[in-house]
C-alpha cells in the first residue's frame, strides 16, 4: 500500500528530502522528480515534512491548485499549499462517515498531536490545547472523545510486565518497544532474525482500537460492526500500521482510519470550528483518562521513562520516589543509562532518529548491546517531530518548535496529579471488569502482536 508518495508533477528534484530520509528510500537524480522505493521506506514522513516544492492558487492559478487538491481527496477548506511529498489522506472517509450518522464513532488523539495542532491555527510553536482538542472533537461530531493517552498507560501494564517477566524467566533481552511502526518495519525489513527482542505489545493505537469495538462497545451499548474507530496520530506510518491485516482483535479491523495532526486540522476547518475560541473541555470517561506517564509517550525517552515508573513497582512492590528520571531525557541520538530497582541494575538505551540505528544493530547481532531494555523511535525527537505534525516551512522554526513541544508534554506531566501508569483508575477497572491481568489470556489476544520473523509471526 502507498502511504507517502512523491507527486511528480509538483517535485522539482531539489533532494531535501533525501536528506532526510533515514533509509535511503529516495531514489532520483537532481533537478529531476524524485521516486520512493516503497520496498525501502519506513512510511515515517520525515520526507513530508522536509519537502520545499509545492503549489499554491497564488503562484499557479486556483484551477491547477483544485484539481490537485481533489487528486489527494481533500475537502475545500484546504487552501494552504500542497506539497509534493506527501500522504495519503483519508478524510474524505471520515467526513463521510460522520456526514451519514450511520456509525458510532469513537475517537482517540495520541500524545503528540495536542501539543502541535494549534501551530496550525496561529498559536504559538508547541502549545498545549488537551481540552480544546477534545471540544473539537465533539463539535466536529464524534460520538466518544477517548484518548490514546489511556491507552499509553495501558501498554506500560502490558510492557512493564512483559520486560519483569523477561528477566525474571530468562526470556529474549534486550527487548526492545514496539510502539513506532516505522521502527517494527526497518526491523521486520532489514533484520527479521532480530525480530524476537521486539516487546509483543502493540502500540496504543493498536490497544485503543481493540479495546474500543469490544469493552467500548459494551460501555456504550452498541455491537462491534457498528463502531468506526478513528484515530489521530503525529504519524503517517500509523495507517500502515492499522492495515496489518494481524490488527483485528475485535474480530474486526481494530482502527478504521487514521488521520494525522495536519488532516485534523483540515477536518477542522472543513466543519467550520473556530478553534481558537472554543473552550476548554474533558475526554469522555473511562477511555480518556491518563496519567503523566501516558502524555510523555509522545518524546523521545518518554515511553522508557513512563516504563520504568511501573516497572520498578511491578519488581520490587514499592513505589518509585523520585520519577523524573532525566538521565533518559535528551535528544541524543543514543543514551544509556542504568537505573537502580531493588537488586537489579536495570540497563536501558534510548535511541531516537532512525539514523542512529546502524551501530545498534551491530552490536545486538554480535551480542554485544549491554542492556536490558532498548526504545526506539524513528523520528528525530520521537513523535513530537513525527510526519504528520503540523508542517514547519522553515528550517530555522524547528528546533524552537521540537524543544517547545517536548516542553509542553513534561510540564502537562508534571502538572498531573497521578503520573504513574498503574495509578490511573480506570487502568484498574479495565482489569477488573474486563481484562483481569496484565500479559494475561484477554490481553494476549487483543493487545499483543506477532512479527515478520518471529515463532508464529506471519510471513
Ligand atoms: S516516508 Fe520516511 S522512509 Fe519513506 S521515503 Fe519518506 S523519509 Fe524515507
Ligand atoms: S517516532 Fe512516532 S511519529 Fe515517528 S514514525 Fe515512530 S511512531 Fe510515528
Amino acid at each position: 500500500m502507498t502511504v507517502v508518495t512523491i507527486d511528480k508533477d509538483i517535485c522539482t528534484g531539489c533532494q531535501e528530502c533525501t536528506k532526510v530520509c533515514p533509509v535511503f528510500a529516495i531514489e532520483g537524480n537532481p533537478h529531476e522528480p524524485q521516486t520512493i522505493v516503497e520496498d525501502r521506506c519506513v512510511m515515517c514522513g520525515q520526507c513530508v515534512q522536509k519537502c520545499k516544492s509545492y503549489i499554491s492558487s497564488v503562484d499557479h492559478g486556483i484551477e491547477l491548485y483544485q484539481k490537485k487538491r481533489a487528486e489527494r481527496n481533500l475537502p475545500a477548506a484546504v487552501t494552504e499549499p500542497l506539497f509534493a511529498a506527501h500522504n495519503v489522506s483519508h478524510i474524505q472517509e471520515v467526513i463521510d462517515v460522520l456526514d451519514r450518522k450511520a456509525k458510532f464513532t469513537m475517537v482517540q488523539a495520541a500524545p503528540a498531536v495536542r501539543v502541535a495542532l494549534a501551530e496550525d491555527f496561529g498559536f504559538p510553536l508547541g502549545s498545549l490545547t488537551p481540552g480544546k482538542m477534545a471540544a473539537a472533537f465533539r463539535k466536529i461530531g464524534f460520538s466518544r472523545v477517548y484518548d490514546t493517552d489511556f491507552s499509553a498507560d495501558l501498554t506500560i501494564m502490558e510492557e512493564g510486565t512483559e520486560l519483569v517477566q523477561r528477566v525474571t524467566k530468562g526470556g529474549t533481552l534486550p527487548m526492545f518497544t514496539s510502539c513506532c511502526p516505522a521502527w517494527v518495519r526497518y526491523l521486520e525489513v532489514n533484520h527479521p532474525n532480530l525480530t524476537k527482542h521486539l516487546s509483543t505489545c502493540k502500540s496504543p493505537q493498536q490497544m485503543l482500537g481493540p479495546v474500543f469495538k469490544t469493552y467500548g462497545a459494551k460501555l456504550n451499548k452498541v455491537a462491534a460492526k457498528d463502531v468506526f474507530s478513528v484515530s489521530v496520530m503525529p504519524c503517517t506510518c500509523k495507517e500502515f500500521e492499522c492495515s496489518r491485516p494481524e490488527m483485528k482483535g475485535s474480530g474486526e479491523r481494530d482502527v478504521d482510519v487514521v488521520l494525522t495532526t495536519r488532516e485534523l486540522g483540515y477536518l477542522i476547518k472543513h466543519y467550520g470550528i473556530d478553534f481558537a475560541n472554543l473552550s476548554e473541555e474533558p475526554f469522555d470517561p473511562p477511555l480518556g483518562e491518563y496519567t503523566g506517564a501516558g502524555v510523555i509517550f509522545g518524546v523521545t525517552g518518554g515511553v522508557m521513562e513512563a516504563a520504568l515508573r511501573t516497572g520498578y513497582k511491578l519488581i520490587t512492590g514499592k513505589e518509585l520516589k523520585d520519577i523524573d528520571i532525566l538521565p533518559v531525557r535528551g535528544n541524543e541520538g543514543f543514551r544509556k543509562a542504568e537505573v537502580q530497582v531493588g537488586d537489579l541494575t536495570l540497563k536501558v538505551g534510548i535511541v531516537t532518529n532512525l539514523k542512529n540505528i546502524d551501530p545498534i544493530m551491530e552490536q545486538l547481532e554480535a551480542g554485544t548491546l549491554d542492556c536490558h531494555f532498548v526504545e526506539v523511535m524513528t523520528c528525530p525527537e520521537g513523535c513530537i517531530s513525527g510526519g504528520g505534525q503540523p508542517k514547519l516551512i522553515s528550517d530555522k522554526d524547528i528546533p524552537e518548535a521540537y524543544g517547545q513541544r517536548r516542553k509542553g508534554l513534561y510540564d502537562c506531566d508534571k502538572g498531573l496529579p497521578l503520573r504513574k501508569s498503574h495509578e490511573n483508575p480506570d487502568i484498574k477497572k479495565i482489569y477488573d471488569d474486563f481484562l483481569k491481568e496484565p500479559c494475561g489470556e484477554k490481553s494476549h489476544h487483543l493487545l499483543h502482536t506477532t512479527y515478520k520473523g518471529c515463532e508464529g509471526g506471519h510471513h
